[in-house]
């Protein structure tokens, strides 16, 4: 009897040990899992911030003016920025392919194998022939322990603009003020060699020198306001001015040079339109223009002077002549200092070259814009706004 039940309990135990075994494995199996998923989640969080970190660097990167491009041993790009794609034009996988491949100017070729030779910093100024065209600057220079190159461009083509613009202006300035100086030294000597014993002649030739000193007063003048303005040294006193009275001054003012051409100066603005403006630069506004629509237009001629309110505020003013008119390629140009559409004649009628450039610079300063619309043998209507509230220089 005693056989069966050693039988069962060892059945028992024998279960309850598989029993037991059984569990413990599932325990450790489970462990494992549990590591293995640990294990992928910490994979996972680290490839994460890893790539959060790359999307940082890449944003950092992205977000400087210079262009920077990180190069292998051998030259070949690894890592470009926004900039660097912008200033050479550059566009598609670059990754790899060597710089002065992808650049393809003889200036970035020498500038490689200089790298390549010594790896000194060395720079070189390369000119895109664009449009627009592009001056740039390249500084290569090899990264430290010899892992690679170090590429980075910085854009010069305003600063070699502003250069140009100033050495363009002094030889502008020097050419404007030596004209009329050697006309007046040539009379003065004229009249020193005996032509002051002939009072007629010699009145003549005072006349003349009076009338190239006066070009010369104006001319320092016009280049002093300028400089003035653009070097914001003259503030805007803007206040609440009647648009009508300050055109109808300067109507008053120029009465005698219309009267010589015989041209009719109509001023139609009514004396309710009130502009937020520098009365006193803005005489200086209807005064230039006006001087040219009297000038240039046709002797015998007509001249408006009107305004209206804009819809979305401000006003928009203009003056318009039925003279010879601007041809195309001259309208936006003759807002620039010294540029004339017939040289000769500007300078016959006494005129600096610069009247427009500050017409310009004035309404910029009051927050506006100023535009030429012109037909050919019609005539040319100068317009200028004026906002409601200026955004003006202090
Ligand atoms: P300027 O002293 O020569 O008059 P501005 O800057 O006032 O200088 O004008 C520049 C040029 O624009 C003038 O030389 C002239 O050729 C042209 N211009 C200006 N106003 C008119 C106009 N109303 N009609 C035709 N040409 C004009």
């Amino acid at each position: 009897m005693i056989w069966p039940i050693v039988t069962i309990l060892s059945l028992g135990v024998a279960a309850g040990l598989h029993l037991g075994w059984n569990r413990r494995y599932r325990t450790a199996r489970s462990e494992i899992e549990g590591l293995h998923r640990l294990q992928a989640m910490l994979k996972e969080e680290h490839q994460r911030e890893s790539q959060q970190e790359r999307v940082r660097q890449q944003l950092t990167f992205d977000g400087m003016t210079e262009g920077v491009a990180v190069l292998d041993a051998d030259g070949k790009l690894q890592v470009v920025n926004l900039a660097f794609r912008r200033l050479l034009g550059l566009t598609g996988e670059i990754r790899g392919r060597g710089v002065a491949e992808v650049v393809a100017q003889p200036e970035m070729t020498a500038l490689m194998k200089r790298l390549n030779e010594d790896g000194q910093l060395s720079s070189v100024e390369i000119t895109l022939p664009g449009p627009p065209i592009r001056v740039l600057l390249a500084n290569s220079n090899r990264l430290s322990g010899n892992e690679g190159n170090l590429l980075v461009v910085h854009d010069l083509t305003r600063i070699k603009e502003l250069e140009r613009n100033r050495k363009e202006f002094v030889a502008n300035v020097s050419h404007e003020l030596r004209t009329p100086l050697s006309l007046i030294k040539g009379f003065v000597e004229t009249l020193l060699d005996g032509a002051v014993d002939e009072p007629e002649t010699a009145k003549k030739f005072l006349r003349t020198i009076n009338k190239h000193t006066d070009r010369l007063t104006y001319l320092i003048e016009d280049l002093l306001t300028l400089s003035r303005l653009e070097g914001g040294q003259i503030s805007m006193n803007c206040q609440s001015t009647a648009l009508g009275d300050v055109a109808a001054q300067v109507v008053e003012d120029l009465v005698a040079r219309a009267q010589e051409r015989q041209v009719a100066v109509e001023n139609r603005i009514s004396s309710e339109v009130i502009v937020h403006a520098d009365s006193g630069r803005l005489q200086q506004v209807f005064s230039n223009l006006l001087e040219n629509a009297i000038k240039y237009g046709r002797a015998g001629g007509h001249v408006v002077i009107d305004a209206k309110t804009l819809p979305a505020g401000g006003v928009e003013v203009w003056v318009g002549d039925d003279g010879p008119g601007i041809p195309a390629e001259s309208r936006e140009r003759v807002f620039e200092r010294f540029y004339r559409v017939d040289r000769a004649r500007s300078r016959d009628t006494g005129g600096t070259g610069l009247g427009l450039a500050i017409v310009k610079h004035i309404i910029q300063a009051h927050g506006g814009e100023v535009w030429v619309n012109s037909e050919l043998e019609k005539g040319s209507t100068f317009h200028f706004t004026l906002p409601e509230e200026s955004d003006l220089l202090s």
